[in-house]
């Protein structure tokens, strides 16, 4: 009878250290299990921030390389390309070319005089009635070197680019000289049939002939006025409309022309305006524009529209159209000697 209890006594004591041991057993198996897995996540982090450095350098490496090869294509492209015109400064946007033109080429060759002048048997359809007119088609050839420098003005030491190329149509691909061409030859007809003489600065768009002697060679071929054929380009294609560039009243080099200038512009710009329904903006002055400043007769810069807004741009390049917009300029002349 003594012994059950001793017994039962034992098999609790043996279950319970049992119960302990595997208590130990396993809690010592989970806590190794914790530690391998931390020491898993350990190198598994370890790794990751390896792969993230790598990412990074490679990122870095990329970017420079992209970098370098953008600006390479910038420099090659300000070269062949038209940088965007803004309203703002439009005809003397920067940009650097080496030089292939000197000025006297132009000047001084007779026969080229006679391409670029209507003579008197040209105007078959109006009886002359005495009025010059200058007219010069804004920028020329993207392969023409136009990157040397020259004073914006008389007697100025600010410099700028012989002239640049200009803009190009978003949406028509045309070139802003060749529009500008296009215009001014068809404005010379239209201006020939209305009893005017014309002095075309260019008739093609290889001719390498500086902003300051555009205006130069207009007044020294008798250009009582001076208007300059341009189209606009921004940064937003929903810029439009036409606008007017005249020397303000307070222009250092031609102060003088600033009145008569601020008519002739707004004679043009209305009645371009008024024919085409093109979006008015007004006169604007500018006293930083060479081909303004070296002018010696009342002169202005017809902005026709924006080349980087779908409306413009294609209304722009119609050949219908094309008319109408010359037809406004004309008036516009006709409404200035009027
Ligand atoms: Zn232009």
């Amino acid at each position: 009878m003594q012994r059950k209890p001793g017994l039962i006594s034992f098999l609790l004591f043996f279950t319970g250290l049992l119960c302990i041991g595997s208590l130990f057993f396993f809690g010592y198996h989970t806590y190794q299990r914790i530690v391998a897995a931390e020491k898993d996540l350990t190198d598994t982090m370890a790794q990751v921030e390896k792969k993230q450095q790598e990412i990074k350098e490679n990122e870095e490496f990329y970017t420079t390389a992209v970098q370098e090869k953008e600006s390479a294509l910038e420099r090659q492209g300000s070269q062949k390309k038209p940088v965007q015109e803004r309203a703002p400064g439009s005809e003397d946007a920067d940009i650097n070319k080496p030089s292939v033109f000197q000025s006297e080429e132009v000047l001084d060759h007779p026969e080229d005089n006679s391409s670029v002048f209507s003579s008197d048997e040209d105007t078959d359809s109006g009886a002359s009635n005495g009025h010059i007119i200058g007219i010069d088609p804004g920028h020329q050839s993207y392969h023409v070197d136009m990157s040397d420098l020259e004073p914006i003005g008389p007697g100025s030491s600010e410099m700028k680019a012989r002239a640049t190329t200009g803009t190009e149509g978003t949406y028509s691909g045309v070139p802003e000289y060749q529009l500008n061409l296009d215009i001014s030859l068809k404005l010379r007809d239209v201006l020939e049939q209305r009893g005017y003489q014309v002095v075309l600065t260019r008739t093609d768009n290889d001719t390498a002939i500086s902003n300051k002697e555009r205006a130069e060679y207009a007044a020294a071929n008798g250009a009582e006025i001076y208007v300059r054929i341009h189209a606009n380009g921004d940064d937003s294609h929903t810029a439009s409309g036409a606008l007017a560039m005249a020397p303000s009243s307070s222009n250092p080099y031609v102060s003088q022309l600033s009145e008569e200038s601020t008519r002739l512009s707004r004679c043009i710009l209305d009645s371009y305006c008024e024919v085409t329904g093109f979006q008015n903006l007004g006169v604007q002055y500018y006293d930083n524009m060479t081909g303004i400043n070296w002018s010696t007769v009342p002169v202005t810069i017809l902005e026709m529209g924006f080349m980087t807004n779908q409306h413009d741009d294609t209304q722009m390049n119609d050949a219908a159209f094309q008319d109408t917009m010359v037809s406004g300029i004309a008036d516009g002349i006709d409404a200035y000697f009027g």
